[in-house]
């Protein structure tokens, strides 16, 4: 398969890929990355936030309030174990997104309840709670923007609680302390989570970029030869488990020794990049292509018989010799052909695959020869 090296610039700003897809990719990785632990975080979270309905009853005692309360620490906590058996891989990435979100809002909301309610409560205590919920805001993956919105819907719960509820006896210093306290915790916050994002999109596309390197074929595109052991392997592992029947071709060009004497390695060059893609374009889509090593390409067609894998190398055959190779002239190839065995490794598979290719050059190239 030809792999087009994926874009991962970023944007200026840093906040998201250029490319919708890669930012789509990156998006989903990370939130299927933060899973596991939501999976476990959300029903602890709606446990002890349920939990409270003891306090709750020991403040507000028996009556239509009480109830209330009760009622909305019911429903939140369904809600957050619904949320919870949503974070897995296979459920929509924009669905999880907002569940997130929602949940972070129903939590801001009843925080914000309880600031404005539970007026015997310690300020100094409360007004730290604001500040770190600001700071917890940046947990919910993905969403930055919608963080920082919410760090400054919070920095104002913070500011109106303290101009409307602080006690008379705080000090004009103090006051002035605490709201730069709150705003200077939504900045460093919304600076940290920027940074932070965009570190965790450079290291991702690091590591993209150096899978693409591991796994490509740097001359022609297609997959190198780790990337086809690999893909053999799973199809043996198919073979073994559901009997899928699957032919293994491994194709030689005949005599390009002579094409790199004549016309030197840059047309000889030119000629593999011409092969690989004549190669590719008579692909289907489930089957891969790879360059096994100097001027050899491999071949994988699963839910392939003998008769259809010797017709597909007939059609590269005839698709190679028949049409020349521009100053290069007219080009041929050997083709060997071998259909996988349920007791095959990935060793045995290739060691029968090139008997069968160096026959075909015994009987005189330009010809396929089949094996096993
Ligand atoms: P045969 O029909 O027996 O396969 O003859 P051949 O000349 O194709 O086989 P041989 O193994 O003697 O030579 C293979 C040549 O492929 C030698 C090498 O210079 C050339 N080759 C291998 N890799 C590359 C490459 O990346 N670029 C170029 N231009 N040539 C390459
Ligand atoms: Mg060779
Ligand atoms: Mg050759």
């Amino acid at each position: 398969m030809t792999q087009p090296q994926p874009d991962f610039e970023l944007r200026r700003s840093g906040g998201s890929f250029r490319d919708p897809a890669r930012e789509e990719e990156f998006r989903r990785f990370e939130l299927d990355a933060a899973s596991p632990f939501l999976r476990k975080l959300l029903p602890l979270l709606g446990t002890l936030f349920a939990a409270f309905v003891v306090p709750d009853y020991w403040i507000l005692g028996p009556g239509p309030s009480f109830f209330l309360t009760a009622v909305a620490r019911g429903v939140s906590f369904g809600l957050l174990i619904f949320a919870s058996s949503q974070m897995t891989p296979e459920k929509p990435r924009v669905r999880r997104e907002r569940l997130l979100v929602g949940i972070t809002l129903l939590g801001i909301t009843s925080f914000g309840v309880a600031l404005f309610t539970y007026r015997k409560a310690n300020f100094h205590l409360q007004a730290v709670s604001v500040v770190l919920m600001i700071a917890a805001i940046y947990l919910i993956p993905n969403r930055f923007r919608v963080s920082l919105l919410l760090s400054l819907l919070l920095a104002g719960m913070g500011l109106a609680y303290l101009l409307l509820l602080a006690p008379p006896e705080l000090l004009a210093s103090e006051r002035a302390a605490y709201i730069a306290d709150f705003l200077l915790m939504a900045l460093l916050s919304a600076l940290l989570g920027r940074t932070f994002s965009a570190t965790r999109r450079r290291e991702y596309a690091r590591t993209r970029e150096l899978e693409w390197i591991s796994r490509t074929d740097l001359l022609t595109k297609v997959g190198n030869r780790r990337d086809f052991e690999d893909r053999l392997e799973s199809s043996l592992a198919r073979r073994r488990r559901h009997g899928e029947e699957t032919a293994l071709l491994m194709l030689d060009i005949d005599k390009f020794k002579s094409v790199n004497d004549q016309f030197g390695h840059h047309v000889g060059d030119a000629v593999l990049r011409e092969i690989a893609e004549r190669l590719e374009s008579s692909l289907r889509t489930e089957d891969s292509l790879a360059r096994w090593g100097g001027e050899e390409f491999v071949l994988l067609l699963p839910r392939a018989d003998l008769k259809s894998a010797e017709e597909f190398g007939g059609r590269i055959r005839s698709r190679i010799s028949g049409t020349p190779f521009g100053c290069a002239g007219t080009i041929t190839a050997s083709i060997g052909i071998t259909m996988l065995s349920e007791t095959d490794t990935v060793e045995s598979a290739v060691a029968r695959v090139d008997r069968a290719l160096y026959r075909a050059k015994d009987n005189g190239r330009d010809r396929i020869e089949c094996e096993g």
